[in-house]
């Protein structure tokens, strides 16, 4: 079976080709225009898209060795993200099937960023079901039962900014450029963890919440700075491994929170923040001190790409779980 997937829900316009579970080529096409904004301007990603789409499919189905009269189906991220931007991708996924006389298969993309664990790769396992799923990205903050690949609850969210925003959003007030939640991992390698505090939130159950951390650390900063206006600089590690200490905590906290309630404790991580060194070290602490199987996919699977589209077409295919040429996007589109 050969699946052609299409993603394009935010700034990433991406296609891949799959042979059965096993990818054969991986493209994203990564929209610079953003980066003078600070932050995603979602007409400027809708017409990227288009201008993006049809070369990075052929690209795809070129790198992948294939023709096109091999496709067998076309998967495509159906949602959530920004209308303009899955319009694109549902339209042209849409076309193409109806050119090429083969089915459509709609996916969603925080399934996806779950489902990325199952993409044969040899120096990788794959989680065991069930399994719980953290899935921490610029968009998202969820904690996901997977009870199989098709069974999976949310049973824990961010009530308000995603953990990907904490991390941009403090990194701005720090002077640093979008994205710049890379650049405060890198810092606060260097840095005391310890230096600074910032007071966690409250939040019941296993829900997030990041935007206070946000306040806090800007209201922080403009009194230091009004103290010595040379803080930022002569601090900057200090602060950034202290802000990365507090969000790793909110993370782990709920994560730990999460395994007492389910006696799961088969971990998979996904999405652009889980290369995050601290994040990755304290679940690789949480392997010897509370006996937990942790999960971190390749690192091309975490952030937006078309690969995990592909896995979860594929899977739909055996379950001969298509859509016909009616379906549109959706931006807010629920587990
Ligand atoms: P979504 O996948 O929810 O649509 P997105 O496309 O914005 O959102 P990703 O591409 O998965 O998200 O991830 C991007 C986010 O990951 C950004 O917020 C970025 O700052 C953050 N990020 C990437 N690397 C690191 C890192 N090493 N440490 C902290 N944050 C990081
Ligand atoms: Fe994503």
């Amino acid at each position: 079976i050969y699946i052609l997937a299409i993603e394009s829900s935010c700034d990433d316009t991406a296609a891949a080709v799959l042979k059965n579970d096993t990818l054969l080529s991986n493209i994203v096409a990564t929209q610079e225009v953003h980066r003078k904004y600070g932050g995603v301007v979602p007409e400027l990603a809708s017409r990227a898209h288009q201008q993006n789409i049809v070369p990075v499919i052929h690209q795809a189905i070129d790198e992948a060795n294939i023709d096109k009269k091999d496709i067998s189906a076309i998967a495509f991220t159906k949602g959530p993200g920004l209308m303009g931007s899955l319009l694109v991708g549902t339209s042209f996924a849409k076309s193409l099937a109806m050119g090429l006389s083969v089915p459509l298969i709609e996916v969603n993309h925080m399934q996806a960023h779950i489902l990325a664990h199952f993409i044969a790769e040899e120096n990788f396992s794959k989680p065991g079901f069930p399994f719980l799923a953290l899935t921490i990205s610029g968009g998202h903050t969820q904690i996901v039962k997977v009870s199989n690949y098709f069974e999976m609850e949310v049973i824990g969210q961010t009530i308000d900014d995603a953990v990907g925003e904490a991390f941009d959003k403090s990194a701005k007030i720090l002077g640093l450029p979008y994205p710049g939640g890379p650049l405060i991992d890198k810092y606060a390698k260097t840095g005391n963890h310890l230096a600074f505090k910032f007071t966690k939130p409250k939040v019941a159950g296993l829900d997030f919440s990041f935007s206070g951390l946000k306040t806090a650390v800007l209201y922080f900063i403009q009194k230091q700075v009004r103290e010595n206006p040379n803080f930022i600089e002569e601090n900057r590690d200090d602060i950034c491994a202290s802000i990365q200490y507090t969000i790793v905590e909110i993370l782990m906290d709920k994560l730990k929170k999460a395994v007492k309630q389910t006696g799961i404790k088969e971990i998979a991580i996904g999405g652009g923040v889980s290369a995050n060194s601290g994040i990755r070290k304290a679940l690789y602490d949480a392997e010897a001190k509370y006996g937990w199987k942790t999960y971190v996919p390749k690192f091309e699977y975490t952030t937006d790409n078309a690969a995990m589209i592909g896995i979860v077409g594929y899977y739909k295919y055996l379950n001969n779980d298509f859509c016909d040429l009616s379906v549109t996007a959706q931006a807010r589109y629920e587990i």
